[in-house]
């Protein structure tokens, strides 16, 4: 039985969190399936924006620090991230980037890790984004150690005594595979190994608890599922057992305990501020609160429990409409066909032209992104995301459809859809 529109749009009618869509900008005539990469932008962002910008900083100047709260932002906006991680108020802070957080937590693991003992291993995913490898060789260089590179299915096995630090990211970037956040980090606590989780497609799309599945270090993304605007800051969280035991290495005057006594000597501040290192963008902080408060504002209709159940049904659905031509296309699931094995997102591979259907399917209104595979083990990838807030089982429904018919037309054969632009 193949599933009609009528059906999408009778799922849409009765979705709990369908008004949410309303709080977003999207442009008419698109399908925007990329929120994975780049969320959409919330209505209340270019105003509040305007206004930090007219009222804060053009009228009271300096004294906003204090009188618009910006000196705290730091802490208010990691509070409110706090809550769709499941962990307690103060125990996150949104600070620099998600590769320079890594740098910082990855470090301050390590120190802790090998500071009674010779572990020399960190243990990574070999189809990790690649900052977060990036960054790991940068580390293990410095602290004498080897990085472990194991596939999926063997990463439970590669967890022994020699190993540091397990760092891993929850929901892989180009498969929408989930890791058992649990399960791994109960395995690295057995061998006497810290974890460090990466929560960039994982923060806003399904439901998190840190504590419960004892993380020990997590970072994660502003500008995908929390919808923050391009380069928006990231965020730092870690368990208060470790926090005020080890310093992380970008010891900058934010992070000092009195950043305004100016003593020339750094003594790190209690708690998670001690993971900031300089002054707050403070513009960007601001998008980034109007994002995760169009996430909180989930909290009426059953909050990331409803988030994640839409998720489930949207990727089903899609991958279900999909399922029923794939075959003849050569195109296959590259995403567990499990749905609560998946994040938010669907990820495709088809034999030929991955590139160009995408861009086909861009001119067409439908947004998702490429990934460019190894040529060996890793194929190339179309990437479909699907953002709860505000994508509609209709807009699955649409997308499937439009896939079928570039495939049927073979029109992305065309030239046009060939050109590589710098960003995919
Ligand atoms: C998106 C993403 C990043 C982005 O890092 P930036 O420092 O913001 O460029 C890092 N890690 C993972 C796993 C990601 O998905």
């Amino acid at each position: 039985m193949s599933i009609t529109r009528e059906h999408a749009c009778a799922m849409d009618a009765n979705d709990p969190l369908a008004t949410l869509r309303e709080q977003f900008v999207l442009p008419e005539g698109v399908i925007y399936l990329d929120g994975n990469s780049l969320g959409a932008l919330p209505r209340a962002t270019a105003s509040r924006v305007q206004s930090v910008m007219a009222d804060e900083w053009g009228q009271q100047l300096i004294a906003s620090w204090n009188t618009a709260g910006w000196i705290d932002l730091p802490r208010s906006v990691g509070d409110r991230i706090a809550r769709l991680l499941g962990v307690g108020a103060g125990e996150v802070v949104v600070a620099d980037s998600t590769s320079v957080n890594l740098f910082k937590v990855l470090s301050a693991a390590l120190r802790i890790a090998q500071h009674d003992s010779r572990r020399r291993v960190i243990v990574s995913e070999r189809s990790n984004f690649p900052t977060d490898l990036y960054i790991a060789q940068s580390l293990a260089q410095q602290f004498d150690c080897e990085l472990r590179l194991l596939d999926a299915d063997t990463l439970a096995q590669g967890i022994d005594s020699e190993v540091a630090v397990v760092m891993l990211t929850h929901v892989n970037y180009r498969t929408g595979a989930m890791h058992d956040m649990g399960a791994l980090s109960r395995k690295a606590h057995a061998v006497g190994a810290l974890t460090v989780w990466d929560l960039a497609h994982s923060a806003g799309a399904v439901p998190l608890a840190l504590k419960e599945d004892a993380a020990d270090f997590a970072i994660g993304c502003g500008y995908k599922y929390l919808n923050g605007g391009p380069g928006a800051p990231a965020f730092v969280w870690v368990d208060p057992q470790w926090v005020d035991q080890f310093q992380q290495p970008l010891s900058g005057w934010m992070g000092h305990a009195a950043p305004f006594a100016f003593d020339p000597q750094y003594a790190p501040a209690s708690g998670t501020s001690r993971y900031l290192c300089g002054t707050p963008a403070v513009i960007a902080m601001a998008a980034l609160e109007c994002g995760v408060e169009s996430v909180l504002a989930a909290e009426t209709y059953g909050g990331m429990a409803a988030i994640r159940a839409k998720s489930l049904a949207l990727t089903e659905l899609f991958a279900e409409c999909v399922s029923k031509f794939a075959k003849g296309y050569g195109l296959r699931l590259v995403s567990p066909h499990e749905a609560n094995r998946r994040g938010s997102q669907i990820s495709l591979t088809c034999e030929e032209g991955a590139y160009a259907i995408v861009q086909a399917l861009i001119a067409r209104g439908v947004i998702g992104d490429f990934r460019a595979g190894d040529g060996v083990a890793m194929p190339d990838i179309l990437r479909f995301g699907f953002a709860p807030l505000y994508t509609r089982f209709v807009d699955a429904w649409d997308a499937a459809t439009h896939l079928h018919e570039v495939l049927q037309s073979g029109n992305w054969r065309e030239a046009r859809f060939a050109a590589r632009h710098a960003v995919t």
